[in-house]
């Protein structure tokens, strides 16, 4: 997907407020923008657009016409060239944010805006930001420039200082509803049963949803078909499930992972009941029909701590082989 300014899908109210609160600084009915924000929430929901968006509403240059990409500000901030709006993103997945960069970030922050509105700075994945770097970034926390914005995006706020998270307003994101995500991939092209599908499998992330492919999904509906068998007592071959499941987990191909967000959706089914079950896939209603939340609700458990086990480096035949007999013997 293309990054622009234009308004993420999703997360209404939020977006709104932020866009009421851009609007009254343009109008100068209110001069003053809260100077750091933590946009905080799960990876793919749209964090980093949001960004970008809202960086375009405090500097688009023909704010009430301009659809993202029509004006010059606009163009320059998705292309990451815009003299007043720096992003700062470590160098590949999994690098760290340096004390270096911070002060770089800072000697920048501190020079007057170029064009109208304010110097604004986003950080991408704050969390990658060392100790050292975050201790930095607090001064510029403690002691902005009056023309200064830092957006901070993090997929885990609470690996930033307590400080530092304290001295931003905080932007809570959830996870998108399908029928975003569903709308999000149309709005990128994607055919639309194939996308209905994808934004039921992403568990609300539209990042997800982009990277998985017919062929992801396809063999997503294999372990989950391969584990309804077992839990309906139709295939006793727990072994070969875990083989399966370690192969997967080792592969980065949809394992466990799938298993929780599937057993979530039938935890939810089981409550909204397949009748009102509007965007939930007629599968998992089927499957979460009839069947006590709690005892549901138990089993996400158990699968959530076999991921947690298995990321403590426990034994994945003895922690898979456990799981599924437990899902067996229910
Ligand atoms: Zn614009």
């Amino acid at each position: 997907m293309t990054l622009s300014t234009e308004k993420p899908l999703g997360h209404g109210a939020m977006l709104a407020r932020l866009e009421d609160t851009a609007a009254a600084v343009a109008e100068q009915r209110a001069h003053r923008l809260a100077h750091a924000m933590l946009l905080a929430g799960p990876a793919g929901v749209g964090k980093y657009r949001s960004a970008l968006w809202w960086s375009g509403r405090l500097k688009c240059s023909q704010r009430d016409t301009c659809a993202g990409e029509t004006c010059r500000d606009c163009r320059q901030i998705a292309a990451g060239s815009h003299p007043d709006v720096t992003v700062l993103a470590p160098a590949a997945e999994g690098d760290a944010l340096y004390i270096e960069n911070v002060r770089d970030l800072i000697r920048l922050m501190s020079l007057r805006p170029i064009r109208p509105g304010p110097r604004i700075a986003i950080v991408r994945d704050a969390e990658a930001l060392t100790p050292q770097a975050q201790s930095a970034m607090l001064k510029l926390l403690e002691e902005p420039p009056g023309f200064a914005v830092l957006i901070l995006v993090s997929g885990n706020a609470a690996a930033l200082l307590p400080t530092i998270r304290s001295r931003c307003q905080l932007l809570r994101f959830g996870l998108l509803e399908a029928e975003d995500v569903r709308r999000i991939l149309e709005a990128h092209g994607q055919e639309p049963v194939l996308a209905a599908r994808l934004a039921r499998a992403s568990g609300g992330r539209a990042g997800r949803a982009v990277a998985l492919t017919p062929e992801g999904l396809a063999d997503r509906d294999v372990i989950l078909a391969a584990y309804e068998d077992i839990h309906a007592g139709r295939k006793s071959a727990i072994d070969e499930l875990v083989l399966d499941l370690a192969a997967r987990r080792k592969e980065g191909r949809p394992g466990l992972e799938a298993l929780l967000e599937w057993q979530m959706r039938k935890v939810e089914a089981s409550f909204v009941g397949s009748s009102t079950s509007e965007g939930i896939d007629a599968r998992e209603a089927e499957a979460g029909e009839d069947e006590d939340p709690a005892d549901l609700l138990q089993e996400a458990v158990r699968i959530a701590w076999a991921m947690r086990a298995l990321d403590r480096n426990g034994n994945p035949k003895l922690v898979l082989r456990e799981l599924l007999l437990g899902v067996r013997d229910r």
